[in-house]
């Protein structure tokens, strides 16, 4: 007897490209059937009604920082996330086993992989000065650790240069090559040079030339801004053209977030430039959405280096810039913050995307935003049954109201960088009903590691 079936909805497919009003049935957390309007049904234990909503495979976040944390993990859930890439820029777990135990042992409210970091790999080698290179012993140390990660479940190898930045090319090579080895991806927060300069991003697309690994480049919009960042596709597609396996996520904001002690709010910079200094705004801390004079910086880079800042360089159309390159996955970068502080990221990129770029710009078409999320990163990511609707794929399941489908996060000095979006209606983890009628289904952890 079948779980459930999903009826009166329009099912959006991106790998058969299939776009059609039905029903959908859902079988010990599989996806069992596929049924046009007006085909007989068969009995299952339970019929919900999707309202003629959107029905599309559960979102996959690429790029976020969601593995340690319910909260954050829980907003991504109200937006249509069913699986999370975590480990990013290079911070991760240092140990495998423990994390992956406790995952399976309590469950989670998204399924979630983890990447083995870098600086995390540095620091577990005996290297804590992020300015110098690690020494060859260091190096093999960081292999070894690595190849241990990997046999443990790790998803991918990920870099944060801009955090360790004394990191030489021999030691991001030879770890590449590791990861390549093994059949894993590389994703990359590059070195933040002169926001001008994009040797940051000829240093990690190299990287996939070099070893042959898939190389994500994170967080493009984050990244570059302006002319520089129309020189960043074009640098993109040259790769893309001579088939290095090069790949691209994004957010949907220029404005970015990370700690105040980061090497990137260096004082030489933001002490000598007024116009850069006004471009800083506290995220956390006691001056949450404030923009920062020079006492207030100074403080917060003295005192409190683990507040967040924001970061925003303008130019807010360069999201719709960044989308313009074909195959731009769409990804968070969320993270845990206190309560109403923080980044909207992590509750509205998704519902933002969808209504900006599909509803009013009408940039993308539905069934390419749709796969944007879903089938791309699935494939990126080496998930053979996530970002798909069909027979035998994992039950990973999001209805969407597409009239009410909009975010309503903001940054802290406009708003509530938490609020959740409206219009994410349904969504299934692993066939469980974790979100309803836009409410979270207490109780409803139906998600798990996903070991490569
Ligand atoms: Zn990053």
């Amino acid at each position: 007897m079948l779980d459930f079936l999903l009826t009166n909805a329009h099912i959006i497919d991106p790998v058969s490209g299939a776009d059609f009003n039905g029903s959908l049935s859902v079988k010990e957390g599989k996806i069992d059937g596929l049924f046009p309007a007006n085909n007989a049904l068969p009995s299952a234990k339970e019929i919900i009604d999707a309202e003629g909503g959107i029905l599309v495979p559960g979102f996959v976040d690429i790029h976020s920082h969601s593995e340690n944390s319910v909260p954050c993990a829980e907003k991504l859930l109200a937006m249509g996330v069913t699986t999370a890439v975590s480990g990013n820029c290079g911070y991760s777990t240092s140990n495998f086993e423990r994390f992956i135990a406790k995952f399976d042992k309590e469950g989670y409210p998204v399924n979630q992989l983890e990447q083995i970091g870098h600086s995390i790999l540095r620091r577990m080698a005996g290297q804590n000065d992020i300015n110098a290179p690690a020494s060859n012993r260091q190096i093999e140390v960081m292999k070894r650790s690595a190849v241990d990660s990997f046999s443990l479940g790790a998803c991918g190898l990920s870099f944060g240069l801009e955090y360790d930045p004394g990191a030489s090319t021999e030691e991001i090579v030879e770890l590449s090559k590791v990861a390549a080895d093994t059949g894993r991806f590389i994703s990359v927060h590059g070195r933040l040079l002169p926001t001008d300069d994009l040797d940051c991003l000829r240093e990690a697309l190299d990287l996939a030339l070099l070893t042959g690994a898939p190389v994500i480049y994170s967080h493009l919009a984050y990244m570059h801004n302006g002319e520089t960042l129309k020189e960043a596709l074009k640098i993109i597609s040259e790769y893309r053209e001579k088939n290095a396996p090069v790949w691209v996520d994004s957010g949907m904001y220029t404005a970015f977030s990370t700690i105040a002690g980061s090497p990137g709010f260096d004082e030489e910079i933001f002490l000598n430039d007024e116009s850069e200094l006004k471009r800083l705004r506290a995220a956390t801390g006691k001056y949450v959405g404030q923009v920062l004079d020079r006492e207030k910086y100074i403080e917060m880079r003295s005192s409190s280096p683990h507040e967040h800042l924001i970061y925003d360089p303008g130019n807010p159309e360069d999201v719709f810039v960044a989308y313009s390159l074909p195959d731009v996955m769409v990804s968070t970068d969320c993270l845990e913050y206190p309560a109403g502080q923080g980044h909207p990221q992590g509750a509205a990129t998704y519902p933002y995307f969808f209504r900006s770029l599909v509803k009013e710009r009408q940039q993308l078409s539905l069934p390419e935003a749709v796969r944007r999320c879903t089938l791309l990163p699935a494939q990126v990511a080496g998930l053979d049954t996530k970002g798909r609707l069909s027979c035998g794929m994992d039950a990973d399941l999001v209805v969407l109201d597409w009239e009410n489908l909009r975010e309503h996060a903001e940054f802290p000095d406009k708003g509530d960088p938490d609020a959740p979006p409206s219009g994410v209606k349904h969504v299934f983890v692993n066939g469980v009903l974790s979100i309803q009628n836009e409410k979270r289904v207490s109780g409803a952890n139906a998600g798990f590691s996903i070991k490569r």
